[in-house]
């Protein structure tokens, strides 16, 4: 397990590399958000990151999320915000809907008709992003860039959602220049959705970068960065 150190000194040289990243590209320091991705780590690991001050947490699987909502809010009076990052199944949907922040994987009209009509339900509005396969990779989720308009349309039409924005996983890379064209491309979408005026739909957040490439996506517009690796050191999969 990461030692208390070793997360704080993660942390810190994140934090460094996103004000970096943020002076290159001019923009302030409030427009990116960092999202801890604590995927695969037991919840003493999230404690100890809530210890130092880490508030937003981004899970991709339904049934970890939940647990570590559950427990959160039986050790914490102030409560971490939760992102689901990872792919939806329409079946696992009731279960997040009213718990989370925003929802980044939405790549379906029927995922978004099922959160919407159990966010009708619960009574809430739930915000999501629209997620984008910006590398074509078969192995990844999410609709091809050129669907994104009418996705975003479609989606638009349901009152208990609202479209906040676009969310990529960029190919896996050893150079993250190599990913800049996919998040330029993205940016691109987003501008040009943005200008159609959509009601509904926000083209605010840019959820793209990862630990392999974050500072890239933030100097292409990147609002939200997923950050796991970077922070939490190798993930172990096996617990
Ligand atoms: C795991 C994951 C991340 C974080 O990946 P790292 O390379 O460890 O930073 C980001 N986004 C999604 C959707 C993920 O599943």
């Amino acid at each position: 397990m990461i030692t208390t150190e070793e997360l704080k000194e993660n942390l810190a040289s994140v934090e460094k590399n996103i004000e970096e990243a943020c002076k290159k590209a001019g923009r302030d320091r409030g427009s990116v958000k960092l999202i801890s991705v604590s995927k695969t780590n037991p919840n003493e690991v999230l404690e100890e990151a809530y210890g130092l001050g880490v508030r937003v947490f981004g899970e991709n699987k339904v049934q970890e999320l939940t647990g570590k909502i559950e427990y959160f809010a039986e050790h914490h009076e102030e409560q971490p915000e939760w992102h689901l990052i990872g792919h939806l199944q329409t079946n696992k949907v009731k279960y997040i809907v009213g718990k989370v922040k925003l929802i980044h994987s939405v790549d379906s009209e029927k995922l978004a008709a099922v959160i919407d009509s159990e966010s009708k339900k619960k009574g809430v509005i739930s915000d999501i992003l629209v997620e984008i396969n910006i590398g074509n990779e078969e192995s990844k989720f999410g609709i091809d860039a050129s669907e994104t308009l009418e996705l975003v349309k479609s989606i638009a039409k349901y009152p208990n959602i609202r479209v906040k924005g676009l969310m990529c996983i960029a190919p896996y890379t050893d150079d993250p220049e190599n990913n800049r064209k996919f998040f330029k491309k993205i940016k691109k979408l987003s501008v040009d959705i943005a200008d159609k005026n959509i009601d509904n739909v926000s083209m605010c957040e840019l959820s793209m970068g990862m630990t392999g490439d974050y500072c890239v996506a933030i100097e292409e517009g990147a609002t939200m960065v997923r950050v796991g690796t970077g922070i939490f050191g190798r993930r172990n999969y096996a617990i």
